[in-house]
């Protein structure tokens, strides 16, 4: 009776006999009133935005881009310029509350490449080592207000959910916009209802781009009147915009074609290179894709990936920290097996994707009909290698049907 009393929260110092249930240590007590008390302050601790970042802290963009480097092959132009997007913006939520003459202005980017050219894939990268909330949205569901689709608001909606719903960590937040291509202006549209999935849309998105603030349905979708909104202002938040912008490559020839006819033409045409005219992409090819000019305007960095060729197919197979042989590698590792592919099959793979335009999409698809046959047997038998010739992937090539599906 008497060590009963003794025992004390050694947080609130009241006895056993005066709390519901003390708890015991390695050198004390605590209460149920106190961990409670504990578990409320850590919450509201956590819910407080982070300190600022410290810039000796912060990833520089070389870091950012040997990060990006270790998953995705290729496309330094791109990397580059959302490594030093992402590194400004950090910069820019630092000195948010400075007082200072200068204001650093939000620099959002667009990037253009064919579709499967890795656009979401550096999205994807790049968000695994974002200090700060980060989602991917798709812009083809979007509608204007009052048609059938989801609401422009419901972009920020993703976001908030990552945050936890905390405002003030969204609002440092960082969307992938994917496939802005499809809210286009369609002008030689011939049907005579009104673009709701086009020009409407842009001039909400445009709001957010420029910063406001915005209403915002907190499960997404369509708004209505009896949902409660949560106000979220987009001043410091980054859009980085991705799309294939399909057939600009014709609006960039165009244009060269009208600058080539200048004095230095002749010059000019010999450093063009038709392959990949991508690269000479301006804002005004945005433009004349349908996308208005305000929009054009808010994504001030814009840049282009590059079509893969050959090479960065094969090595997309093999190079990437986490490429699609290594993932095959795995699985067979853990049936206690030990995959090996001949380069000449490898080669065989590459050439498939290759000739059947599938692109690096296509090289899953293809490596799947090449394993599927092993997946299935290996597991039941005693085999602890597996080796795959290139034979033995044109027969399982062959025999499966992924090279007369239509290209994806
Ligand atoms: P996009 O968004 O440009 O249409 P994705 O990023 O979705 O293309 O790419 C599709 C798939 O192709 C990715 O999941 C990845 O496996 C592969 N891929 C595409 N480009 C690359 C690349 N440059 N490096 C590595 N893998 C790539």
């Amino acid at each position: 009776m008497s060590e009963k009393k003794s025992r004390r929260c050694s947080f609130c110092g009241r006895t056993e006999s005066q709390v519901a249930l003390l708890m015991t240590g390695m050198t004390g007590y605590i209460c149920n009133d106190c961990v409670e008390q504990a578990h409320e302050i850590i919450r509201e601790e956590m819910a407080k935005p982070k300190d600022d970042f410290k810039m000796q802290e912060l990833p520089k963009p070389k870091d950012i881009k040997a990060f990006l480097d270790e998953y995705v092959i290729g496309q330094d132009d791109a990397k580059c310029a959302l490594a030093v997007s992402v590194y400004n913006h950090y910069k820019r939520l630092m000195q948010r509350n400075a007082v200072d003459d200068v204001e650093i202005e939000k620099s959002n980017i667009i990037m253009v490449g064919s579709t499967g050219t890795g656009k979401t894939l550096l999205a994807r990268t790049i968000a695994r080592l974002l200090k700060v909330p980060f989602t991917i949205v798709d812009a083809t569901v979007l509608t204007e207000a009052g048609y059938v689709g989801e609401d422009i608001e419901s972009i920020l909606t993703r976001l908030l959910q990552v945050a936890d719903y905390n405002v003030e960590e969204a609002e440092r937040g960082i969307v992938f916009i994917d496939e802005i291509d499809k809210i286009a202006r369609k002008s030689d549209n011939p049907s005579i209802t009104r673009d709701v999935s086009g020009e409407g849309v842009q001039q909400g998105l445009l709001k957010l781009l420029e910063g406001s603030v915005v209403n915002v349905p907190p499960q997404g979708g369509r708004k209505h009147p009896d949902q409660k909104m949560i106000p979220v202002n987009t001043r410091h938040i980054l859009f980085i915009c991705g799309g294939a912008f399909d057939g600009i490559e014709k609006k960039i020839a165009q244009r060269l074609n009208t600058h080539v006819v200048g004095f230095d033409s002749v010059q000019n045409s010999h450093a063009i290179d038709r392959g990949d005219m991508m690269k000479y992409i301006t804002p005004q090819d945005l433009r004349s894709f349908g996308l208005i000019p305000e929009i054009v305007g808010r994504l001030p960095i814009l840049t282009s990936l590059r079509p893969l060729d050959r090479t960065t197919l094969r090595n997309i197979l093999t190079e990437p920290k986490n490429s699609i042989i290594k993932q095959y590698i795995k699985l067979m590792e853990m049936d206690g097996v030990r995959l090996a592919f001949d380069d000449d099959a490898l080669e065989y793979i590459v050439d498939m994707a290759v000739e059947y335009k599938l692109g690096a999409r296509g090289l899953r698809s293809i490596v799947e009909a090449v394993m599927m046959e092993k997946m299935y047997e290996v597991p039941s038998s005693d085999e602890k290698e597996c080796h795959i010739t290139k034979e033995y992937a044109k027969r399982q090539i062959d025999k499966s049907c992924v090279l007369s599906a239509p290209a994806v």
